[in-house]
């Protein structure tokens, strides 16, 4: 079987059976580009997270599973789904989005802006679309057609480390900060909350107020009782970026350099812990908008802790199929009162989302050492 051979090739041999297609608030065609494999490399992590890291299949890595895109005739037009073939499991389809593409579509729509064939700001919608030949290959309306040979991700991956600790044992200690409403656990220490937060805001009080940052260090944990899987963040390290500004954060290479140092040794040191980078926190001190003037602002629920085109690109970027690692945003409301946000990824799109509260993270992490059943 020919697999992931050209990953940057259209997914179909066909002819660009599926694509992106922008169209304008009207629906009239603005223009298409083809959906390539590494464009659903989320997307398929973050399946592979939800079809075998949280079913307590910590063994299954991305690259063992092989994807298929399928087309499904619906009532009105086609659904697009992606087919995940486990290792001794039943095949699973799981639907395919279009939003964890909107990079793609604004690259799409800057192309346009920059040819003069759309204008900036200009409203546009995007969404999947499948080419004739698939259209044509539809027999009967019940009909499910695969729309490209099978692929696998092939990306060399380091074998992930997961502690194991009865979920039930951390959720009666924790206590819970926002809905968590499906998305698998995020348990922060107490300690940790501290850190992170003292960190993140390091920059906001200067006269000049600048973005700084923490690195989240914790442990996957499975759960031997249920197979759901979770993130315990225990320590946070103060994040000395080389380019801060207001509204960005540049980490360095010496930055990566040095936390990749410092989880070795502390790996080294308590290798029961099976500590890893999992996420990062960073402050936008500033306003949501132009909040100063509005007669709304003692009402009004904009916040700054929401998520930048740049966090989103930073993130995906050093947390490549990492589907669960995080990012903790401190901003302000319209009052100027500190509030924050956790995001992970959902479907291959960071979703706001809630998590637990620990106790002190020496108990934390005495208790990851001691209940630890086994390691992998
Ligand atoms: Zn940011």
């Amino acid at each position: 079987m020919d697999l992931d051979d050209n990953p940057a090739a259209p997914l179909s041999d066909s002819g660009n059976c599926l694509k992106l297609v922008l169209r304008r608030p009207n629906r009239s065609f603005l223009t298409e580009t083809p959906v390539t494999r590494p464009h659903l490399s989320e997307i398929a992590a973050s399946a592979w997270l939800e079809t075998c890291l949280r079913k307590g299949k910590t063994d299954v890595q991305l690259a063992d599973l092989e994807f298929k895109v399928c087309c499904r005739k619906a009532s009105e037009g086609f659904i697009i789904e992606l087919e995940v073939e486990r290792p001794g499991a039943a095949k699973v389809r799981v639907p395919l989005h279009c939003s964890p593409l909107a990079e793609l579509a604004r690259q799409t729509a800057d192309r346009m802006v920059a040819d003069g064939l759309l204008l900036a700001g200009e409203v546009y919608t995007y969404a999947y679309e499948i080419g004739e030949p698939i259209i044509g290959g539809f027999e009967s309306d019940s009909d499910s057609l695969c729309i490209d040979r099978p692929f696998r991700f092939r990306v060399p991956m380091t074998q992930l480390h997961f502690v194991r600790i009865p979920l039930s044992q951390l959720l009666s200690a924790a206590k819970a900060v926002g809905t968590i409403n499906g998305e698998f656990p995020v348990f922060f220490s107490a300690g940790a909350l501290v850190k992170t937060e003292r960190f993140a805001r390091r920059g906001d009080t200067l006269e000049k107020p600048v973005e700084c940052g923490a690195a989240l260090i914790g442990s996957l944990m499975s759960c031997p009782d249920s197979g759901e899987l979770g993130v315990i963040i225990t320590d946070a390290l103060e994040v000395e970026a080389e380019k801060q500004t207001v509204a960005s954060l540049s980490y360095s290479g010496h930055t990566f350099t040095a936390i990749q140092n410092i989880l070795r040794a502390r790996r080294k040191a308590r290798p029961e812990l099976g500590e890893q980078w999992t996420g990062q926190a960073h402050s936008h001190p500033f306003p949501p908008g132009t909040c100063v003037e509005c007669e709304k602002r003692p009402t009004c629920s904009l916040t700054s802790a929401f998520l930048s085109t740049d966090d989103e690109l930073w993130h995906r970027s050093v947390f490549a199929r990492q589907p669960w690692a995080v990012c903790q945003i401190y901003g302000l409301n319209a009052r100027n009162e500190s509030v924050n946000e956790l995001y992970s990824s959902q479907g291959g799109v960071l979703r706001p989302r809630g998590y637990f509260a620990l106790p002190e993270s020496e108990s934390v992490e005495n208790l990851i050492a001691t209940t630890n059943l086994a390691t992998t």
